[in-house]
C-alpha cells in the first residue's frame, strides 16, 4: 500500500495553500532544490564536459524514460525523453502519417488541448500532401473509424473536463480498421493507470511537469510501441538520434530503437529536477492513486453541489469516467477562482467558463478537500468574488 503521508512529506507546499493545481503544474519535491545543487556544482562545476560521460548525462533521455515507462505500462526500452509536448506530437504524428501514405485523415476530438491540434495543422502544411484534420465531438470519436482515417490522434483525459476516453476499446477499433493510434498522455501520466503495452497503442506522448511533477520546463516523453521503433520515421532528424551522433557523419541515419526520438541536447539540469521527482512515484503504485483520488473527487463534487449549487458540474458524474480532475463551469468563473486563490485554494481557469481542480493524492487529502469546499462556499454565499481585483485578466490563466 502507498504510505500517502510519506508523499505529501516530500513536497514543498506554501504555508496555508491547498493546491488543486497540481494537474498542470505538480509542486516541487523536496528533495530536488539539493538533486538541482549538487548536479551544478559536482556534475556540471567539477566534471564541466567530461559530465556527459562520468555523469550520464547522454543516456538520461533513455533510462528516465524507462522510470517513466514503469508508470504507464510501457516495454522496456521504448520510452525516452526530450524537448516539450508540443514537439514529441508533431514527431509523433509524422511518423504515423508515414505509416499509411494513401490515407489522410487525421482524426482528432474538439476537445483535445489546443496545441496537439495546431502541431497536426503546422504538419499538415510542412508536409503538404493533401492530410486534413477533422475534429468530431469526443463522445462520437468510435463512429468515426473509417477506413479513410490514417491516424487517431486523441487526449486520453480531456484538459477541461476531465472525461476519460476508453483507449483500450478506441485503439483496438482503430487498429481494426488499419488506422495507427497517437495518445496524448499529458493529464494521464501519474493521474490513472494506463498500460500501453496491454493496449498496444502504437504512440503515445506526454509531459512531466504535471502530475509527474517535474518542474516547469521539464522534458517531454515520446513512447514508440517496439515493433514499430526500428522503422519510425520522425519528422525531426537531429543529431542526437543520429546513430552515431559523434561520428559526424554527413548524413543522417537514424538509431534502429526508441532513441532516434530524441532530437537534440537534453535539459540537463531540468532532468536532475525531474529525478527528485520520479524517486518519489518509486515508492507509489499507480492504482492506490486512483482508488484515492476517486474517493477525494467524489468528496470535493458532492461537497460543492451541496454548498455551491450554482456551480455547475462539467465533468462526467461517474468517476469511472473522468481522470483526477474536476471542473465546473460558471459565468463569472474567473473572478470565483481568483477569489479561492486570495483564499489560498488555488485551482485555475479555462476559457471560456471553466474552474478546474486537479486532485492529486500525492499531497492531498480530506482536510484539503474540506477546506477548498468551504472557501468555495463562502465565495459564493457571499459573492466574495464580485471585486473588480478578481476580474482583472493575467496572461497565464
Ligand atoms: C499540457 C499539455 C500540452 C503542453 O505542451 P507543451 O509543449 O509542454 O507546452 C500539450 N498537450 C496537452 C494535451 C496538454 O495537456
Amino acid at each position: 500500500m502507498t504510505d500517502f503521508s510519506k508523499s505529501r512529506a516530500a513536497f514543498h507546499i506554501p504555508e496555508g495553500t491547498v493546491y488543486l493545481d497540481g494537474n498542470s503544474l505538480g509542486p516541487l519535491p523536496r528533495a530536488a532544490s539539493q538533486r538541482v545543487a549538487s548536479m551544478m556544482d559536482a556534475e556540471w562545476g567539477e566534471m564541466l564536459i567530461t559530465g556527459w560521460n562520468r555523469a550520464g548525462w547522454m543516456a538520461q533521455p533513455e533510462d528516465m524514460g524507462n522510470r517513466i515507462g514503469r508508470l504507464i505500462g510501457a516495454e522496456t526500452d521504448s520510452v525516452v525523453l526530450g524537448d516539450t509536448l508540443s514537439i514529441k506530437v508533431y514527431q509523433a504524428l509524422a511518423a504515423a502519417l508515414n505509416m499509411v501514405p494513401d490515407r489522410k485523415i487525421v482524426l482528432s476530438d474538439t476537445g483535445n488541448f489546443p496545441t496537439d491540434l495546431y502541431m497536426a495543422e503546422g504538419l499538415i502544411s510542412t508536409l503538404d500532401k493533401g492530410h486534413q484534420l477533422k475534429t468530431v465531438a469526443p463522445e462520437t470519436v468510435a463512429d468515426h473509424l473509417t477506413e479513410d482515417v490514417a491516424v487517431l490522434m486523441l487526449t486520453e483525459v480531456d484538459y477541461r473536463t476531465g472525461r476519460k476516453h476508453d483507449m483500450q476499446y478506441l485503439t483496438l477499433l482503430a487498429h481494426s480498421k488499419g488506422i495507427i493510434t497517437v495518445w496524448d498522455l499529458a493529464h494521464s501520466a501519474g493521474a490513472v493507470p494506463v498500460d500501453l503495452a496491454g493496449t498496444e497503442a502504437d504512440f503515445a506522448v506526454g509531459c512531466t511537469y504535471k502530475y509527474l511533477n517535474g518542474g516547469p520546463g521539464a522534458p517531454a516523453f515520446i513512447y514508440v510501441a517496439p515493433h514499430l521503433a526500428g522503422t519510425a520515421r520522425t519528422a525531426l532528424s537531429g543529431w542526437h538520434g543520429h546513430d552515431a551522433p559523434f561520428a559526424f557523419e554527413p548524413n543522417y541515419r537514424p538509431r534502429p530503437d526508441i532513441a532516434r526520438m530524441r532530437v537534440g541536447t537534453p535539459p540537463v539540469v531540468q532532468m536532475a529536477a525531474l529525478e527528485a521527482a520520479l524517486d518519489v512515484w518509486d515508492a507509489v503504485d499507480i492504482n492506490d492513486v486512483r482508488t484515492r483520488s476517486i474517493e477525494l473527487s467524489e468528496r470535493f463534487r458532492e461537497g460543492i453541489k451541496s454548498n455551491c449549487p450554482s456551480l455547475e458540474l462539467n465533468s462526467p458524474k461517474n468517476p469511472a469516467h473522468r481522470g483526477s480532475q474536476i471542473s465546473f463551469r460558471h459565468p463569472e468563473g474567473y473572478a470565483i477562482v481568483q477569489a479561492a486563490i486570495e483564499r489560498g485554494v488555488v485551482g485555475d481557469f479555462r476559457a471560456p467558463d471553466v474552474l478546474r481542480f486537479g486532485i492529486t493524492p500525492l499531497f492531498i487529502g480530506e482536510r484539503d478537500i474540506d477546506r477548498a469546499i468551504s472557501v468555495l462556499a463562502d465565495i459564493m454565499a457571499q459573492d466574495l468574488w464580485d471585486q473588480p481585483r478578481h476580474k482583472r485578466r493575467a496572461a497565464v490563466t
